[in-house]
């Protein structure tokens, strides 16, 4: 199975290629116009020269490399777990795991499976399950999430654990912002696709709407994402 590439990572890694040649091409050039202008004599001849031909291939390969930046290709998937997006240079063909959330985003057929919320029967804390999922082991109490399997090998959870997904429509409210301030601060700028200081001028006004007319699901999803970085909210329905 090839292993799939973060377009992100690919083009930092050429960046960095790009850089570190087109400085040692620099390097050489300017030891070639050292000993250019200093050693004209015997053997410096060959070594002078030298330094011209190591410092034009450098920047050759460097020049080549930061061409290649722009050829990177990129297929953009959405994270069913945070909603952040994660680019990789081909179609996925195997589970690759989120940039942002760290989760293991399953893959079916270069598609990304649905994702399903169980809550723990220990903590109340919600966790996310697929149909590839074999073990479920709660994100935050480690206790382990009875999951069953049936002849399709769809995944299913005991009904009592099942989060329902009612079709009622709601408001999802911030009421508390915790001491990781930075962490949520970016964390609402990536989900409510605002600027810093938007998202600052908010956070001075709790308890404050960040979206309404959503899903109970994208509604727990969300308030699942604000918990991980201490932002206190609430799920309201809509009347
Ligand atoms: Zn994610
Ligand atoms: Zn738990």
């Amino acid at each position: 199975m090839p292993r799939v590439e973060r377009t992100q990572d690919v083009i930092e890694i050429h960046w960095e290629n790009a850089l570190v040649y087109g400085v040692g091409g620099v390097l050489f050039l300017g030891l070639f116009g050292f000993l250019l202008y200093y050693g004209t004599e015997g053997s410096f001849i060959a070594l002078t020269w030298l330094m011209l031909v190591f410092g034009l291939a450098c920047l050759g390969y460097g020049t080549r490399r930061a061409i290649e930046v722009r050829k990177v290709t990129s297929v953009a998937y959405t994270c069913p777990y945070c909603e952040s997006i994660v680019e990789l240079t081909e179609v996925a063909q195997s589970d690759f795991s989120c940039s942002e959330c760290a989760r293991v985003i399953p893959v079916e057929d270069g598609e990304v499976m649905p994702v399903h919320l169980v809550r723990c029967g220990y903590c109340h804390e919600l966790n996310f399950y697929s149909d590839k999922t074999e073990f479920l082991v709660c994100e935050n109490c480690s206790h382990e999430i009875p999951i069953s399997s049936d002849s399709h090998g769809h995944k299913s959870v005991p009904k009592f654990y099942a989060v329902v997904e009612d079709d009622a429509l709601y408001e999802l409210v911030l009421v508390e912002s915790g001491t990781k301030t930075e962490d949520l601060i970016a964390c609402l700028q990536r989900m409510l696709a605002l600027n810093r200081s938007q998202v600052k001028q908010m956070l001075d006004q709790l308890p404050v709407t960040l979206l309404t007319g959503i899903s109970r699901r994208k509604a727990d999803m969300l308030l699942a994402q604000l918990t991980i970085h201490e932002g206190g909210a609430e799920a309201r329905p809509l009347v």
